[in-house]
């Protein structure tokens, strides 16, 4: 059974307003007509103190933005650049939301409490600075997914929504807002790097590496590694570490994230900043989730690599500071980790005792076939094992015959017909209850469902210092 986040006091500290000078901007939260609380995480509400709150000082503060008790006097916009689909684009920033507060949980670890759709900003070009219900409602689904998949992501906090009309292309329109919070450990992306790289701020940088080797401890390099008392060379580690993990954990829930950007990427390795996703209706490696990927860039197979390409510009970043030969090692490392995490992640879902690497990457390659023959998904691929309703046949079932049980297999979800999904007739089914007669009860019922898939998981398997 998966644990309830640890409850802790609300303790405000902003360690960002030692960087804010040159990486932010104050700025106003828009004026809303109206405020209707939609969504309040009743999870990890207790984790940072803010449980106590009642309905009417969560819309104040998560609505219309009251500065938290002791917290950021006013609303910062953080200023990054990054490659949108390869294109380096210096113009973006935080263009629709803004950092709100920050605060330590229970065991003094960072926690930013983030907007999106709050309004325009200095950042916001040709936006309006908004965020569609729809947009909100899906990153509630997503993020409770990915959580309970054993995803490192962040959390939607708070979903309000404010009475506006908005235009969209790519919904039927005028279509209802929505303010959202998002917690996550930091806000510092790849792109925040490249940023200060293109304005060659050095001192800025080496000031930003020591705030996240700080605040996003992990563990030292490997004792064979050139440079690795330098803040820059173990802040790439680290980083490699993290997101070779994350892509991992991407491929084993079956999840397209649609935008990897560099500056979707935060390196605390945390998943975040859902937009068009998508949940695999059967295994596909060249499956799309954004209808602009035109050249399935970001498709399902190509993640690890896309991930890892992002991390050699954080390295290309941070060759202001650190030589070629110590940043090219540790990006060198992303496969190997990368394998170990598949290994580990394919069991723990599976729920069997790992055996070793070599059998592990037998096993996935035989299950990938698997499924592609039986035009399977992987949510159905791990809930039938886990019931013990599927004898696979063939090299998979072969194979999967000589692992043992990890001896959790107890849950009655398991024994069900099938588990809770988030394929997009699912999504669209939700979407419509609520878009069609305000009904949110499909919506509380999914989040339930899923809650309880990540009871039945168990905590996954993320090695220390990566969360
Ligand atoms: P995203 O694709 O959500 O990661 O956003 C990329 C960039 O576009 C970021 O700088 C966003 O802040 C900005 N952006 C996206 N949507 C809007 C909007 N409606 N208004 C203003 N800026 C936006
Ligand atoms: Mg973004």
């Amino acid at each position: 059974m998966r644990s309830e986040p640890q409850a802790g006091d609300y303790r405000p500290d902003t360690p960002i307003l030692t960087l804010a000078p040159w990486l932010a901007d104050a700025v106003a939260a828009a004026d809303f007509p109206r405020h209707e609380l939609r969504f309040r995480n009743h999870r990890w509400g207790p984790s940072v103190g803010l449980e106590s709150l009642s309905d009417a000082e969560w819309v104040d503060h998560f609505g219309r933005f009251q500065p938290l008790e002791g917290n950021l006097p006013q609303p910062l916009a953080l200023r990054y650049h990054g490659h949108q689909f390869r294109n380096y684009n210096p113009q973006i920033g935080d263009g629709r939301g803004f950092l709100f507060a920050q605060m330590r949980d229970s065991s003094g670890r960072l926690l930013d409490l983030g907007t999106k759709g709050s309004g325009q900003t200095p950042y916001s070009r040709d936006g309006d600075g908004r965020l569609t219900l729809k947009g909100a409602v899906r990153e509630i689904m997503a993020t409770e997914m990915l959580e309970a998949l054993g995803v490192y992501t962040s959390k939607t906090f708070s979903v309000i929504e404010t009475g506006e009309e908005l235009w969209r292309g790519d919904e039927p329109s005028p279509t209802r807002s929505a303010v959202l919070l998002r917690l996550s450990h930091g806000h510092i992306r790849i792109g925040t790097f490249q940023r200060l790289r293109a304005f060659e701020q050095a001192e800025h940088m080496a000031f930003l590496v020591d705030y996240c080797l700080d605040q996003f401890p992990g563990p030292p390099p490997p004792d064979d590694a050139p440079g690795r008392d330098e803040p820059a060379v173990m802040l790439l580690h680290q980083v490699v570490e993290r997101m070779a993990d994350l892509s991992a954990s991407y491929m084993v829930a079956g999840f397209v994230h649609g935008v990897l950007n560099s500056d979707n990427m935060n390196v605390s390795g945390e998943s975040f900043d859902y937009g068009p996703w998508r949940w695999l209706p059967q295994w596909d490696p060249r499956f799309t989730a954004a209808y602009f990927d035109h050249s399935g860039l970001y498709a399902f197979g190509r993640q690890p690599e896309a991930i890892l390409w992002n991390c050699g510009q954080l390295a290309i970043a941070l060759r202001m500071l650190a030589e070629t030969e110590p940043l090219v090692f540790a990006l060198e490392r992303f496969g190997g980790l990368y394998q170990q995490a598949m290994a580990r992640r394919f069991c723990w879902r599976l729920g069997v005792e790992p055996q070793g690497l070599e059998a592990e990457m037998a096993l996935i390659t035989a299950s990938e076939r698997y499924m592609v023959e039986n035009a399977m998904s992987p949510d159905t691929l791990f809930h039938r094992h886990r019931g013990g309703r599927d004898v696979p046949t063939g090299e998979f079932g072969d194979r999967l015959r000589q692992y043992r049980s990890a001896g959790d297999d107890a849950h009655p979800l398991w024994w069900e017909e099938a588990p809770p999904t988030l394929v997009i007739d699912e999504v669209e089914r939700i979407w419509a209850a609520i878009a069609e007669q305000d009904d949110w009860t499909p919506l509380a019922e999914k989040v339930t469902a899923i809650r309880r898939l990540g009871d039945a998981l168990g905590e996954a398997p993320i090695p220390a210092g990566h969360k």
